[in-house]
């Protein structure tokens, strides 16, 4: 549980030196007690006391980093329970597992590495290889771990001499050992010590998670991932949901970690139904076995969908986009800076072969009737665009196509703007039809 501001008082220097920002010693641990400060402010705090209020000040759910530099995967640090009460900051970790001693385990491993998209002007890929010691060799499992490692975070599935073989050789790439059990806990807990990489602790149910997680924290060691041993669909939405909760809103330590879930589909098509409802509830990484394209992007794109800011919807520049080699005789669309409205536009548009210009106004990435329904998408707004970017000079026509959700401000932009105003589709997959039939 948190600490009082009072309780958090008692630790402090009591210098009132105001070197932490605040006037008084007290007026910090206020501060702390609500999440307002942190307890580095404070140069004075002695070690036991860091050790004792350890508690008011970490976040909820821990930092976990598994991976370096471009490969870096960072996990937990969640603050919410549900999306829509502030946001959600670090994306569900994927990754699909690979057998060691597959016999086409390079290919595999390129095929991971190349389920990369690009969508609504997002950059979407796949996090992690795991790395799975079917062979029983450790040799062979160090071998395919270097292999994985040179694509990808890695997360490396074995026993303890197996691990201990494959960080000998990847350890400064940070991998995510998998796992710590009741039965070899203390070791593996020495080898993530040694090594400084995290590993995740595996337990058959939440009382026995806790009772573990306890006994690797009194060891010394929190870099943790936390796996309540659950494989059933509804008991892993049910344990994650509950580790989340004890997390988020008791402050309940044992269970201040990220998690890691497993798909056991076989059917792929279910398997990618699970992952999603994982990353729903609440898992920070999700490995898979299946990886299958057409599945894989559907994934990601809920994924990303989740993990937006719902305060700050994702928008484009809004400035005279040109899709293909324009002249001053190409079409000119409108729409709104609404990522995914714009993105959708352009992709037909390109899909037309036939170069066009594309208006996103600005409307604070809303979507067209969003932005119609505020008022910051009528006829005045996109007489304006028409100014600004001075297409009465730069075109030699003066036709401009807006969505055919609004047709309503036709009327009102062409005696705003004197243009002609031609009312396009309603969708933007009817677009490249429409061009073709008006402009081919
Ligand atoms: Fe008190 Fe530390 Fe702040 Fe000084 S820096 S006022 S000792 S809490």
């Amino acid at each position: 549980m948190g600490l009082t501001g009072l309780a958090i008082f008692k630790q402090l220097p009591k210098k009132n030196c105001k070197e932490c920002g605040v006037a008084t010693c007290m007026a910090f641990a206020m501060a702390l007690a609500a999440g307002k400060a942190s307890l580095d402010a404070c140069p004075y705090v002695t070690d036991e006391a860091k050790e004792a209020l350890d508690s008011a000040s970490a976040p909820p759910i821990k930092t976990v980093k598994v991976g370096v530099g471009e490969k870096e995967v960072v996990l937990g640090d969640e603050t919410v329970m549900f999306r829509h009460d502030k946001t959600f900051y670090h994306p569900t970790g994927m990754g699909f597992v690979v057998a060691d001693n597959d016999p086409e385990l390079d290919a595999k491993i390129d095929a991971i590495a190349d389920l990369q998209f690009d969508r609504v002007g997002q950059h979407y890929e796949i996090e992690f290889v795991t790395v799975e010691n079917a062979s029983g060799d450790a040799a062979t499992f160090a071998a395919a771990a270097e292999k994985a490692a040179a694509k990808k975070a890695v997360i490396l599935n074995g026993e303890v001499a197996a691990l201990e073989a494959a960080l000998e050789k990847i350890a400064a790439e940070k991998p995510l050992l998998n796992a710590a059990t009741a039965d070899n806990y203390e070791a593996v807990t020495e080898l993530a010590k040694k090594f400084e990489v995290p590993m995740v602790v595996k337990a058959d149910g939440l009382e026995a998670l806790e009772d573990l997680v306890n006994k690797v924290v009194a060891l010394g060691y929190k870099e943790l991932v936390l796996d309540p041993g659950s494989r059933q669909t509804a008991q892993v939405i049910a344990d994650m949901t509950q580790i989340r909760r004890l997390a988020i809103k008791k402050t309940f330590r044992p269970f201040g970690y990220p998690t890691i879930a497993f798909t056991t589909e076989e059917n792929a098509m279910d398997e990618a139904m699970q992952a999603v409802a994982y990353v729903a509830k609440y898992a920070s990484i999700v490995v898979m076995k299946n990886a299958v394209k057409g599945l894989v992007l559907p994934i990601l794109s809920w994924r990303q969908n989740l993990y937006t800011d719902p305060q700050k919807p994702v928008a484009v520049q809004a400035k005279l986009m040109e899709v293909g080699a324009v002249t001053a005789d190409s079409p000119v669309y409108v729409t709104t800076n609404f990522s995914l409205s714009y993105y959708s536009v352009e992709g037909e548009v390109e899909a037309s072969r036939i170069p066009s210009y594309i208006i996103p106004i600005e409307t604070d990435g809303t979507s067209v009737l969003t932005a119609w329904a505020a008022g910051k998408f009528g006829g005045e707004h996109l007489a304006a665009a028409i100014k600004e970017y001075d297409l009465d000079n730069k075109l030699n026509h003066k036709n401009i196509i807006i969505p055919g959700y609004v047709a309503v401000i036709a009327a009102k932009l062409k005696d705003e703007s004197g243009w002609n105003v031609i009312v396009g589709p309603k969708e933007a997959s009817g677009i490249s039809g429409f061009a073709k039939e008006n402009f081919a």
